[in-house]
């Protein structure tokens, strides 16, 4: 298995989270299908509970993606926008969070508090975000990644910038190359 989130480090968490769906050749791969799958995402403790609710807050975020993208990928097809925004505002509450001042080295500093596990005010904090990313400015830069066979989203963060990563744009440069020379076309998923 690739390290988490090697493909896309730099996306906002809402769209790493999504993207622990990822497809490699013609085969989907999904990073979350453990517990320890989840902990290795998070880097805190979680349990059977948190894998399934950060499963479905991830199938809401992709749904939520799907719709503003027009995302027309086999994958996306089937979302419920209905039940993707009570997820999300469901997730939002998870692990109520307030912000707190403290003195550090004489300076007031900001931190946050919240009630709730680890795992918890992940989730409330991921989806606090995804809010942000759905409604905010960064909402209409929200792309799905239409390389052969990719699944994945991303903020296109440059004007010029069409794949979700470096490896998708490296292998439709090659399957067009490979056309323009052979004059044959490559694997079903373009994977040559
Ligand atoms: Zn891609």
């Amino acid at each position: 298995m690739l390290p988490l989130g090697v493909l896309t480090p730099d996306e906002p968490r809402p769209v790493l989270l999504m993207n622990t769906i990822w497809a490699n050749r013609s085969q989907l791969h999904d990073d979350l299908t453990t517990v320890g799958g989840l902990r290795d995402f998070l880097g805190v403790p979680a349990d059977e509970g948190d894998l399934r609710a950060f499963r479905e807050l991830r199938q809401a975020l992709r749904d939520l993606a799907g719709v503003l993208t027009e995302d027309t990928r086999e994958i996306a097809q089937g979302r419920d926008l209905e039940r993707a925004v009570a997820e999300v505002n469901r997730a939002a509450r998870s692990a109520p969070q307030w912000p707190q001042l403290a003195v550090r080295d004489g300076e007031l500093v900001r931190h946050k508090e919240s009630e709730g596990s680890l795992a918890d005010s992940e989730r409330a904090s991921i989806a606090a975000e995804a809010v942000e990313l759905f409604t905010g400015e960064s909402r209409v830069l929200l792309r799905a990644c239409h390389a052969p066979g990719c699944v994945l989203y991303f903020v296109k963060d440059h004007p010029r910038r069409e794949w979700c990563s470096p490896s998708c744009g490296n292998r439709v440069r090659a399957a067009r190359h490979y056309r323009r020379n052979r004059g044959e076309s490559p694997g079903p998923n373009g994977f040559s």
